[in-house]
């Protein structure tokens, strides 16, 4: 693996860089890519953000700079190097999957467990509740000058992939950097009312849609909500994407799971447990990954399949 330190070189030997995070971005991967772009930038760097365009979260606009990102697919050969951050497969980049794997200086930072290696260069440190949080090392042993706007990015991230501190991925270094990020500006406010406190209609619509929908079947639950659901409630995958926490919720309830339609037959399945279930290994077994409580894959087929699907795993588990 890369050290933090080789990175520093690396990056020094690169004057245009691509960035860029998975697909259905979340805060913790746009938090990476703008704190890390915008150092980048400060040191002087030419900095290109990519961004598979799918359902971004609308208020995402109102605390990153996503004017700045690029959506097309691009020549991988305009750049010296590529960069990937919270990603832990070629295949979460989206479309930028191919020019990301045919360059031949590429780099990835990350907090998942990689089970490749599908980069010239990897970091990864697993222990971490948030990618922003090895951002946010690599920042420090540069010493980089942590602006407020960075400060905020990787706060959003810190904050985003604990749910705000209370996930169980909770450690003592999420508030050892949050409490640093405060001291660099940090606009915390902002970040807690756009994260839990604005909910759009659409947000609204979803939420009663997964209470009003969710199976219970003994102490497993889940949720599926097709295209045509999405349309009625006029909501998007990254609606869906912040209830993701909510089956697991519920007291009882070890292994949670929301499965969005994307493209006809083709469904996310966002998965969540308690410590009783380890929902990275069956994300893993199935195409996708993540962490032990919080993990995802894909499933291509119909809606009947798919409930099938998820009861055989249900049976595979049981408690
Ligand atoms: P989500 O349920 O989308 O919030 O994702 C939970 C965790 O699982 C995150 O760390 C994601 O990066 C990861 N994850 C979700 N879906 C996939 C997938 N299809 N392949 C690999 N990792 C995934
Ligand atoms: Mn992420
Ligand atoms: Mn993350």
């Amino acid at each position: 693996m890369t050290t933090l330190t080789e990175i520093i070189d690396i990056i020094n030997q690169a004057k245009t860089i691509a960035i860029m995070g998975h697909k259905y971005p979340d805060g913790d991967s746009f938090g990476s890519l703008f704190a890390l772009g915008t150092y980048l930038e400060n040191i002087g760097k030419k900095v290109t953000y990519y961004c598979d365009n799918r359902d971004i979260k609308p208020y995402f606009q109102f605390i990153f700079p996503v004017k700045k990102l690029k959506y097309a697919k691009f020549k991988p050969s305009k750049f010296d190097l590529l960069i990937a951050v919270d990603s832990s497969s070629p295949n979460r980049l989206g479309i930028h999957e191919d020019s990301f794997t045919k360059h031949k200086n590429t780099l990835v930072i990350d907090h998942h467990i990689q089970q490749e290696q599908w980069s010239k260069y990897i970091y990864f440190d697993e222990k971490r509740a948030s990618n922003c949080e090895n951002v946010y090392s690599l920042l420090t042993i540069a010493n980089a000058e942590i602006t407020p706007d960075i400060a905020t990015y990787l706060y959003l991230g810190v904050s985003s992939d604990t749910g705000s501190f209370k996930h169980y991925n909770t450690n003592q270094n999420c508030f050892t950097v949050a409490s640093k990020l405060l001291e660099y500006g940090a606009d915390i406010h902002k970040v807690n009312d756009y994260l839990y406190r604005y909910y759009t209609s659409s947000q609204i619509q979803t939420e009663k849609f997964i209470l009003n929908n969710l199976v219970i079947n003994s102490n497993f639950a889940y949720v599926i909500i097709t295209m045509k659901d999405l349309d009625e409630m006029r909501a998007n995958k990254g609606d869906v994407s912040m209830h993701s926490d909510k089956l697991i919720s519920f007291a009882g309830i070890d292994l949670g799971i929301i499965a969005t339609e994307t493209k006809p037959n083709y469904f996310d399945l966002s998965m969540r447990s308690s410590e009783k279930v380890n929902v990275q290994e069956i994300a893993v077994k199935n195409g996708g990954g993540g962490h032990k409580r919080a993990a995802g894959c894909n499933y291509e087929g119909t809606k009947e399949d798919l409930i099938k699907f998820i009861n055989q795993l249900f049976m595979e588990i049981k408690l």
